[in-house]
């Protein structure tokens, strides 16, 4: 990709926040790195996708097969909610029977955070500033070093400590900054630097800028997220903007999609996002045009079709469907392989070489038998 330099989004007619900061497209930040139970997040490991269970934590079986569940959709990580004692209980068995690693996710208790390490999880979310006293906190960052366990520190434009909000009216860019580096600073003070930032909001804008505070004056790896960001067709909007023009500019580490759905939607959705951008490596790519009024075979039915027939097959291959002859060779040309419909039939195309024309009728059967024969290998190396 070629890098281009791209300004910093301004929120408002005022200056912008960082006035000269400019970002390189394509070039990752570069970061400390952590490691999260084997999954290395920063300093230029792949990008992870998490997401977090909806259980109640203490039913195991029914959080463990969620977590299973988002295992198969490729999630990385998976965070739990550690709110009661009886999900506090159930955390060594949940890490027992996981296939991922587990991120305890706590508010406020101490004891908490203590017992979640005690039972061998990869990291804990945690602010430290909000966990009592210098003793607490000391005896959670210590038991974490102990462990190897990373922290990230979770702000959020929602819950933002009251002098910080009053300092700056209202939650700004610089308000998640202050906040997050506060509970940076409790742990710097202890000499504990494994630890990852979060700055979210429900405001795809302000988050997008306190990231980028955060990525300009830190080295910090940066866990990327649109905070309730609502049910799957708003939330995978609002998060590809959000987590997608971060990742754009070379900034985040590992991402969470939040949706009012199943965690294996939110892994389907961060990691569409990840292809988006080449980050992640291709599953099956279906492409095909929006239609129009030169449009000369039922493409709808074909692509609908064709999605049911090819899910759950894993292989990187785009396949491109065009409605007529306009744009049609020349796109389904590109992909790995493609049909350019005419009047009833369609042109199937293999890497760009013509193979043979297919009835309308046939086309779903023959574009299935082409992705089984498809040998991703063995078709580069030609
Ligand atoms: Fe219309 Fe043809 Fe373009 Fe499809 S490929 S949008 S049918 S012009």
């Amino acid at each position: 990709m070629d890098s281009m330099e791209i300004p910093v989004l301004n929120l408002s007619n005022d200056p912008p926040v960082v006035p000269h900061a400019t970002y390189k497209v394509g070039i990752r930040r570069k970061t400390r790195q952590v490691n999260v139970g084997g999954i290395k997040v920063g300093g230029g490991a792949p990008i992870s996708v998490q997401t977090m269970t909806k259980t109640k934590t203490s039913d195991v079986a029914g959080t463990v097969a969620q977590i299973v569940r988002a295992a198969e959709e490729g999630c990385d990580i998976v965070r739990v909610t550690v709110n009661d004692k009886e999900a506090a209980d159930a955390m060594a068995e949940i890490v027992r029977q996981s296939p991922l690693p587990i991120v305890a996710d706590i508010h406020f208790n101490h004891i908490f955070a203590l017992k979640s390490i005690e039972a061998n999880v990869a990291k804990v979310r945690l602010n430290p500033g909000n966990i009592g006293s210098r003793e607490r906190i000391h005896q959670v960052l210590n038991a974490a070093k102990g462990k190897g366990i990373p922290i990230r520190i979770g702000v959020n434009s929602g819950s933002l400590e009251e002098d910080i909000l009053n300092k700056h009216g209202y939650p700004t860019a610089e308000a998640l900054y202050e906040s997050a580096m506060r509970h940076v600073g409790i742990c710097d003070e202890f000499g504990f630097r494994d630890v990852i930032v979060s700055v979210k909001s429900t405001d795809v804008r302000l988050m997008i800028e306190a990231y980028r505070l955060v990525a300009e004056r830190t080295d910090i790896p940066l866990h990327l997220g649109v905070t309730e960001a609502g049910t799957a067709r708003v939330g995978t909007i609002k998060s590809a903007v959000g987590i997608g023009t971060l990742l754009a500019e070379g900034i985040g580490d590992t991402i969470r999609v939040s949706l009012t759905d199943e965690p294996y939607k939110e892994v389907e959705v961060g990691k569409e996002i990840l292809r988006s951008l080449a980050l992640a490596s291709r599953n099956v790519e279906l492409i095909a045009c929006p239609t129009c009024g030169r449009l000369e075979v039922d493409l709808f039915g074909i692509m609908a079709e064709l999605e049911k027939r090819l899910e759950g097959i894993k292989k990187p291959v785009k396949i491109a469907v065009l409605g007529c002859v306009v744009n049609g060779p020349g796109e389904a040309s590109e992909a790995d392989i493609g049909i350019a419909a005419g009047k009833g039939v369609g042109i199937l195309y293999r890497k760009g070489e013509v193979i043979r024309r297919v009835k309308e009728s046939e086309i779903v059967d023959v574009i299935v038998e082409e992705v089984k024969n498809f040998q991703p290998e063995l078709e580069e190396s030609k």
